[in-house]
């Protein structure tokens, strides 16, 4: 089977398609050719006021169902959704640009995964008892009502999924808006709950920009706003969500370390650093983009990187032997070469790459800089494009501190072959996401999310369900009130 890249209508609201033609037109680009291949309507009030009510009505009998109930749900969403990995990773391809070769592993297999894995932590949640010598009180995990979740366009399907299984297994409806620039991915997963027996209105996608995204953030029915996108939109989210007091996840970017000591196994190094920067085109949050590495190594490192590179296969996305696609949109290239010109401007080393691929569709090639120095942009700025900047360092003193020397604080990462410095080194990055000899995995059973300014709070693993649930607590005396008046 294969899914036409035209949904059926733009939102997906209160357990069906739903269509408003009046919402400004968003045309959506297959970013291997440039190819038109959708087009959807961002939300009128009209579907935005839709979304929240039919939510806000869903959630309240969803809370009252027990744990095993609701999980029941989101395990029966994630088999179909493996059950359908070939054409939901299609989608994703199209939506994204992202090769088959990662999307049939990582997109809807890992948004499975979470649907599994909250639906089976769904009944274990429970409160507390508390011994209060002889009086004693309880706490209850309740739901926080409607929740809304923002997109980022990297992983359309992944990011619908880690933030609407965690949200329905507590008990919460979740209203989701896509990124504009990819559409098309989560109403497959709204289509799929609802077919697994969700409720209608407990998972709803609407469509749109940030207008769109402002207006759900404001409104004064939504509880929680969990944002995975950069760090200027979640600076407005998170304010405009504190206005009304409601709880906050924050995804944001990063500009993370991976540190190399001469004692690593270089081919796992190199394996690293690229996984690091070049899986998905470099659209990835959490890649290690400064990549230091011990002067001993340096060269030795920068001839493997090379070598490996040119053995990259880039090309058409749904061949699945290509391991390197394109940009998600032309806006994306025209940002990452604007930063690859002011690489060679600052006087960076080019070593690989560095140009656009002549075609419609959006390529780059991997590119690499070598002795790039602290202070420059490409050093500095998240650049979320396939750009490795090689940094040299002597020490491991010297290297920590320059390694924490950014305002944010995603990820981090260690090769080398010293686990005692390996652990020491990883114990002092200041960072949420962290890797010993590996880069980028992120798996549902680990937390995942960034300290300074790449993030507040932390997605997948039990540590989710604190973001998505709050504790009331019960204070029950046995004996008589003894009140002063
Ligand atoms: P973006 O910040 O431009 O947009 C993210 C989402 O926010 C989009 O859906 C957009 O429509 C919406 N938005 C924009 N302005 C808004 C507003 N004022 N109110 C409400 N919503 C608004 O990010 P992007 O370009 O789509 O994605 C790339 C960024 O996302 C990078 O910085 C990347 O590091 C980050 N990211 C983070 C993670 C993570 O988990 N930490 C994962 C993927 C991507």
């Amino acid at each position: 089977m294969a899914y036409n890249t035209q949904p059926t209508a733009s939102h997906f609201v209160n357990g069906t398609y739903l269509e408003d033609t009046d919402g400004e037109l968003i045309e959506v680009v297959y970013p291997a050719t440039g190819a038109v291949i959708a087009r959807v309507h961002a939300a009128t009030p009209a579907v935005v006021a839709a979304a929240i009510s039919s939510a806000k009505a869903a959630q309240k009998e969803w809370a009252t169902k027990s744990g095993t109930e609701r999980g029941r749900v989101l395990r029966r969403a994630a088999d179909i959704m493996r059950e359908r990995n070939h054409a939901l990773s299609q989608l994703e391809t199209y939506d994204t640009g992202k090769p088959m070769s990662e999307t049939l592993y990582v997109d809807a297999t890992s948004g499975a995964d979470a649907l599994e894995y909250f639906g089976g932590l769904a009944g274990a949640l429970t409160g507390e008892h508390v011994n209060l010598g002889g009086d004693w009180g309880y706490t209850v995990r309740e739901a926080l009502g409607v929740c809304v979740g923002i997109g980022a366009w990297n992983y359309p399907t992944q990011i619908a999924c880690w933030k609407g299984a965690p949200a329905l297994a507590c008990g919460n409806a979740m209203i989701f808006k896509p990124s504009e620039t990819t559409p098309l991915c989560a109403l497959k997963v709204a289509e799929i709950l609802v077919e697994a027996g969700l409720p209608a209105g407990l998972y709803n996608v609407i469509q749109g920009a940030g207008a769109v995204g402002a207006a759900l953030v404001t409104d004064p029915d939504v509880d929680k706003v969990s944002l995975t996108g950069s760090v200027p939109t979640g600076r407005k989210v998170y304010a405009a969500a504190a206005d009304s007091m409601k709880h906050v996840t924050m995804e944001l970017g990063g500009k993370s370390p991976l540190i190399i000591f001469d004692d690593a196994d270089l081919e796992n190094a190199v394996g690293g650093a690229i996984l690091a920067n070049f899986y998905s085109s470099g659209q990835v949050c959490s890649n290690g983009t400064r990549v230091f590495v011990q002067k001993g190594i340096k060269e030795a490192f920068l001839k493997r990187l090379a070598e490996r590179l040119a053995t990259a296969k880039i090309g058409d996305p749904m061949d699945e032997t290509v391991n390197f696609g394109p940009m998600t949109s032309q806006h994306q290239r025209e940002i990452v070469m604007s930063y690859i010109a002011k690489g060679k401007e600052e006087g960076a080393r080019l070593v690989f790459g560095g140009a656009k691929i002549e075609g419609d569709g959006f390529f780059i090639q991997p590119t690499v800089f070598a002795d790039v120095k602290d202070d420059m942009v490409i050093a500095r700025e998240e650049i979320f494009g396939p750009v490795m900047a090689v940094l040299d360092f002597e020490d491991e003193e010297d290297v920590i501190a320059r390694a924490n020397d950014t305002e944010f604080g995603l990820s981090a990462g260690v090769f080398t072959s010293d686990l005692t410095r390996g652990h020491r080194v990883i114990g002092l990055m200041e960072a949420g996401s962290c890797f010993l000899n590996s880069y980028n995995d992120a798996p549902v059973e680990m937390p995942f999310g960034g300290s300074k300014m790449s993030g507040v709070g932390r997605e997948n693993a039990k540590v989710a369900i604190e973001h998505y649930s709050q504790v009331k607590s019960v204070y029950v005396r046995m004996g008589d009130v003894e009140s002063p008046f």
